[in-house]
């Protein structure tokens, strides 16, 4: 089977640069193994603020529906963090201050939303809370409450909350929801907002997130409608590489059916996702095994002070300033690495969301401006 492209890992890297490819007639095959960090995401793009033009036609031709405002967004447990461009779900205010009375709403038997400390969380900061908890029967037959159950349900069920709600509000200005609705119907989130006489905020879950789950379902859909190939549920195992050119990989799928492309891009993520690997000794990239950035040392891997930024966390693997990924000090011609496999290597590109973006479309530009290898 043979691409002009093909991309390893479909987290946000990954589809940005399938959906940048395929926007300009390229074909594309994205192959990835399984959840990635949006599965995780708490529905803000970190450092990306003030986004630029390309990236919100990224998601408005995803139909992701972006804002951005200065300011801080609620966190799952009450206290306040930078906005960044956010999914429509998050609500960012000017300061640390939803509003004066708030009324938190819970699902009886759901664990997996704080509401306690959420309370705690806003009372510190002078806010009134009140928390009450909806029996809905949707939920009778559930063996365990977790959000993606119950948003399935929610995308059909969304006006019985609605209803409940409005009985629930005495004086409250604002009502705090669950992050857990607009699974797969997208206009949930603010059917809920237009049917509450109130201002509602959507807090943060665990995992898996709603509207994470949702984002990478919304983009994997823009990058097939563009006529992409997405091989889901596949590992790459291993590549064969001649005279610094990657001529094909080999996937657990398609065994000895190689993925053949003139160019090859590497999203595979950090240690979350299995991009890089670790043992006492090193730590390496599994599948070309690329020059990655760490200490010799290993004492001076992690740092003993938990809540601390753990170094770890900035390694990547080296690249040029192409972003083509280093063998051996070499550069491999047509292989680009990006997203957070490349760890802190390009502080230029941001970090988190912003460097997954941000690289794929210097990868994408470049694979476009060059000829054929
Ligand atoms: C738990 C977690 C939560 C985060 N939350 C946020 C957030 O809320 N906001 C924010 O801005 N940033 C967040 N980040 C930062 C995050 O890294 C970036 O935002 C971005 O989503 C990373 O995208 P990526 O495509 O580079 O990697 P990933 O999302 O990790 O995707 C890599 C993909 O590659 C696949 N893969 C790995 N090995 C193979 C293989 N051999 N063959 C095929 N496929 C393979 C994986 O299965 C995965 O699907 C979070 C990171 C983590 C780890």
């Amino acid at each position: 089977m043979r691409y002009d492209t093909v991309i390893i890992g479909g987290g946000l890297a990954g589809l940005a640069a399938g959906i940048s490819l395929q926007k300009e007639g390229r074909s594309c095959a994205i192959v990835s193994t399984g959840q990635n960090a949006l599965h995780f995401f708490s529905g803000t793009f970190e450092s990306i603020q003030e986004p630029d033009q390309r990236i919100l036609d990224l998601f408005n031709g995803a139909g992701i529906h972006v804002h951005y405002k200065k300011g801080v967004r609620l966190m799952p447990l009450g206290s306040f963090r930078e906005s960044g461009l956010s999914l429509e779900d998050v609500s960012l205010f000017p300061t640390p201050k939803i509003g004066r009375k708030v009324l938190i709403v819970n699902f009886t038997g759901y664990h997996d939303f704080f509401s306690a400390f959420l309370a705690e969380g806003l009372e510190k900061q002078g806010m009134e809370c009140r928390i009450r908890f909806l029996n809905l029967p949707e939920f009778a037959n559930f063996s365990a409450m977790r959000s993606v159950q119950i948003a399935r349900k929610m995308d059909i069920a969304w006006e019985k909350v609605v209803q409940e709600v409005r009985l629930l509000i005495k004086d409250e200005d604002t009502v705090v929801l669950p992050q857990v609705f607009g699974l797969r119907e997208t206009a949930v989130v603010s059917r809920i907002r237009q049917g509450i006489p109130a201002q509602v905020v959507f807090a943060g879950t665990m995992p898996p997130s709603v509207p994470g789950i949702r984002t990478q379902m919304q983009l994997k859909q823009r990058f097939e409608v563009l006529g992409g190939t997405y091989l889901m549920g596949d590992r790459v195992l291993k590549a064969h590489v001649h005279d610094g050119v990657v001529h094909s990989i080999v996937t657990k799928n398609l065994d000895q059916h190689y993925l053949e492309a003139d160019s090859f891009i590497l999203a595979t993520g950090g240690f979350f996702s299995k991009g890089l690997k670790s043992n006492p000794f090193q730590v390496s990239e599994p599948i070309f095994g690329l020059d990655v950035e760490y200490a010799l040392d290993r004492n001076q891997w992690y740092n003993p002070s938990f809540a601390a930024d753990q170094p770890y966390m900035a390694y990547g693997v080296k690249t040029d300033a192409q972003l083509k990924a280093l063998r051996q000090g070499e550069s491999l011609k047509n292989l680009y690495a990006i997203g957070s496999i490349l760890g802190q290597s390009h502080p230029e590109l941001g970090s988190g969301a912003g460097l997954a973006i941000r690289s794929a479309f210097a990868a994408a530009d470049d694979i476009l401006s060059t000829p054929s290898v």
